[in-house]
């Protein structure tokens, strides 16, 4: 396999840890489609393709590692098989000239709701299955990514900062007083400004790697892949001012409110939870809240 697969070897060793959040993981030669096996530290090339394992005789349509191999990201694909519903993420690793994709399984087909196939009434599950994704990672109000989304590609985007050696940094964002919203103009005023809001954090980030996610309520989780500290700080420091320079018009109201922000940038090696990483940015948000709201606050 050439003279990287020590690295390679390493570098799977030490990416294992993710497989406890998954069904299943897999590494695939996405060039030749065959699964490589991974077992006591050797990496070898088997002779069984990828798309056997979903019962397909060639490649599938939708080949999510082929996609993450060429455009060099990551991909999820939702496949529907033997009556469960699968998600796949295909997350490309180089290692000198060596690419192969690690392909995570969950099995989601109780995080659903399944249309299940009616007396003579044919159920495109194929067309179903390409609209949950979106029903699946977005949230309903606003737009932006679910919490669901967060959970599955946040370790995504830590893998990716540890495999690549880049940045990363997140921000924690929430919405200063809300309650008042609510209680001033009514509830549907106040779910208007979440929509209002997330549009203005989605319009502040590039487009591609980064995402903004509802994290619950009236907060929101921000990732940056590759981008350090000053460069988080800066993005949100652009939001914060953007919010408050807004005027929000529901119907007669002019509404105004402020956001505070913490920011999150994690260490080269740091390989922490989800968890981990999003309790850091709370805890700047929180010292954002405490240092008298409509603020940015950093570790660093
Ligand atoms: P702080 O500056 O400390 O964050 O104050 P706050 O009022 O924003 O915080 P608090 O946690 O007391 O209140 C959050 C409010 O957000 C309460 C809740 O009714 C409101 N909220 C959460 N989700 C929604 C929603 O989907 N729609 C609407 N309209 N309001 C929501
Ligand atoms: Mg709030
Ligand atoms: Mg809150």
């Amino acid at each position: 396999m050439g003279s990287s697969t020590n690295e390679l070897v390493e570098l799977i060793s030490n990416i294992k840890f993710i497989e406890k959040t998954y069904d299943m993981m897999r590494i695939v030669d996405p060039v030749n489609k065959k699964i490589l096996e991974y077992v006591e530290n050797i990496i070898t090339e088997t002779d069984i393709t990828c798309h056997s394992y979903w019962n397909k005789e060639s490649v599938c349509d939708n080949c999510v590692s082929l996609r993450a191999y060429k455009e060099n990201d990551v991909f999820i694909k939702i496949e529907y098989y033997n009556e469960k519903i699968y998600m796949v993420s295909a997350i490309p690793v180089t290692v000198g000239d060596i690419t192969v994709i690690i392909e995570l399984f969950k099995d989601v087909t109780n995080n659903m709701a399944v249309v299940k196939k009616d007396k003579g009434v044919e159920v495109d599950i194929h067309g179903i299955i390409n609209h949950v994704d979106i029903l699946l990672f977005k949230d309903h109000l606003t737009g932006v990514y679910n919490r669901r989304f967060i959970d599955e590609r946040l370790p995504v985007d830590i893998i990716n900062k540890s495999v690549h050696g880049q940045k990363l940094s997140l921000i924690m964002a929430d919405i200063d007083l809300f309650k008042n919203v609510n209680d001033r103009y009514g509830h549907l005023a106040g779910d208007f400004i979440l929509k209002e809001i997330s549009d203005v954090l989605a319009s502040c980030i590039r487009t591609g790697k980064d995402w903004v996610a509802r994290y619950g309520g009236e907060e929101f989780l921000i990732s940056l892949p590759k981008a350090d500290n000053n460069k988080a700080v800066e993005i949100a420091e652009r939001m914060r001012k953007k919010i408050e320079d807004s005027v929000f018009k529901f119907g007669d109201i002019n509404i105004r409110v402020t956001t505070s922000f913490g920011v999150h940038t994690l260490a080269d090696n740091d390989n922490s939870s989800i968890s981990t990483v999003i309790n850091f940015a709370d805890a700047n948000l929180y010292r954002a809240k405490e240092a008298g709201r409509n603020r940015v606050m950093s570790s660093l």
